[in-house]
């Protein structure tokens, strides 16, 4: 198996207060395939965008392993760092907060160039400035306005543009089209598939809604405080869902044409996102679960395959518990 990143058992814990903990990332592995995106998908708070950061070395971890191209991210030397973040680059939700006011395009997209020595001349990476703002969908005429002279959408693809200056091969893409109008959502997604294509990146997609990873995600995981709570191929996961909050984020999507009569169940949850300060007892997830059963406030779920690469950590499917249902309907 050919994998360019792989997350075992990554905790992220925070120290807030007073002798407080805040489990950010709880036990958390995955891999990523080279070539394949990977959606990593839940609600805001979720401990999604510490991942990334965490994955990228940004901060330090708690607990686990993160292996980039065979690599302890956070074993590596200042030197080895700084080659790593030539093969790892990031995408913001806010192209605009991440873009210097101050600074025209030309230098914002070559200052990644500058600072890892690439190019010999000025020459040489304005060319390759041109290059990149074609690449992106934008034009060399763009190269010396400055980033309030651009839409949401025009930011999103010059913050594309800078993360693809060393030329990276796996992109962490945080919420990358969340700020974005739903009619230039599609036009980015478009864009960074394209970009795959050519380039045979990886990327790694972060978003808070189902809906906007299913187009462009290769495999899902979805999260829910702190904890991964289902994985499986993204088209699997929309037809076959097994995890009661995967259901309930489903079922909260519209169908998107007007024809099929909406026969779904919708499936509200109930209460709110509870603190991941004082996280539930057992099952993270159990305060809003309509299948929440005694087992659930005692006994963490345990992550398991259910079925063939179909992940998914729920007492309902523990097949180490003689009475759980995981012969049932859900499963073939
Ligand atoms: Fe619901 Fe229990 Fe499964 Fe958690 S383990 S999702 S509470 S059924
Ligand atoms: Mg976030």
């Amino acid at each position: 198996q050919d994998y360019i990143l792989d997350v075992r058992n990554l905790k992220k814990y925070f120290q807030v207060g007073k002798g407080s903990i805040l489990k950010a990332v709880d036990d958390i592995s995955f891999h990523v395939k080279r070539g394949e995106t990977y959606g990593l998908v839940g609600e805001s708070g979720c401990g999604k965008s510490t991942i990334g950061r965490t994955i990228l070395g940004l901060y330090d971890k708690t607990d686990g392993e993160v292996i980039f191209d065979l690599e302890n991210v956070h074993e590596l030397s200042e030197k080895d760092r700084f080659s790593f973040y030539r093969k790892m680059q990031m995408i913001f939700q806010d192209p605009y907060a991440s873009l210097n006011p101050r600074s025209t395009i030309k230098e914002i997209i070559s200052e990644p160039m500058e600072v890892h020595g690439l190019y010999s001349n000025k020459k040489e990476r304005l060319k390759r400035v041109h290059e990149l703002l074609e690449e992106v969908g934008l034009n060399k005429d763009h190269a010396n306005r400055y980033p309030h002279e651009f839409s949401g959408g025009q930011r999103q693809r010059i913050g594309i543009a800078r993360a693809l200056a060393l030329d990276p091969e796996f992109i962490i893409a945080d919420e990358p089209i969340s700020a974005l109008d739903v009619s230039v959502q599609a036009q980015v997604v478009n864009l960074m598939k394209r970009l795959q294509q050519e380039k045979g990146l990886t990327f790694l997609f972060i978003a808070h809604d189902l809906s906007m990873v299913k187009q462009f995600s290769d495999r899902i995981g979805v999260m829910y405080l702190g904890n991964m709570v289902e994985e499986t191929q993204s088209e699997h996961l929309y037809d076959n869902p097994l995890h009661p909050y995967t259901k309930a984020l489903l079922s909260a999507i519209p169908i998107p044409d007007p024809d099929i009569e909406d026969q779904r169940e919708r499936i509200i949850l109930e209460g709110e996102l509870p603190s991941p300060i004082h996280p539930p007892s057992g099952c993270v997830f159990r305060t809003r679960c309509p299948m929440a059963m005694e087992v659930c406030a005692k006994d963490r779920p345990v992550w398991q395959e259910a079925e063939e690469g179909h992940y998914v950590a729920c007492h309902l499917y523990d097949k180490s518990k003689e009475n759980s249902p995981h012969t049932g309907p859900q499963l073939k």
